[in-house]
């Protein structure tokens, strides 16, 4: 938003941040395993209908079975798991896939009065300082 109040700029936003991926969960992905035990990507604890990627995407159905470590070239050591049925122990591979088009959440706000940066706070604060006469919030 912009605004001007008197001889002041509020101004207030926050900027998109791109976080197109090349790798992200693939909530088509739907298996059922030998012992009929549905498998798919869940948000919040409900099936996930859609991609967001805002929102954290898990796996409630399946835990992730540590089998060891492994070393790079360079001696640094990486985790070796697989996943399993949380019920009958059938390993699982959660699918994966890549964004098709360009996928942004927003990012940290930001206030600006006459073009200096401020806390919210202070935002905040100034702007009603401003409109005592009932304006409100400006964010
Ligand atoms: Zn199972």
């Amino acid at each position: 938003m912009k605004a001007i109040s008197g001889d002041d700029v509020f101004e207030a936003g926050a900027d998109m941040i791109e976080v197109t991926s090349q790798h992200r969960p693939d909530t088509n992905w739907r298996v059922v395993d030998a012992q009929g035990h549905e498998h798919r990507w869940y948000v919040d604890g409900k099936p996930a209908v859609s991609y967001n990627p805002s929102a954290k995407h898990e796996t409630p159905t399946l835990v992730d079975v540590h089998d060891g470590w492994g070393y790079w070239e360079d001696g640094e050591r990486y985790a070796i798991h697989h996943y399993e049925c949380r019920q009958c122990g059938e390993h699982i591979e959660p699918r994966y896939t890549a964004d098709t088009n360009r996928q942004y959440i927003p990012g940290l706000r930001w206030c600006r009065i006459n073009g200096e940066s401020v806390s919210k706070e202070e935002f905040e604060r100034r702007w009603s300082a401003r409109n005592r006469d009932g304006a409100g919030s400006a964010i």
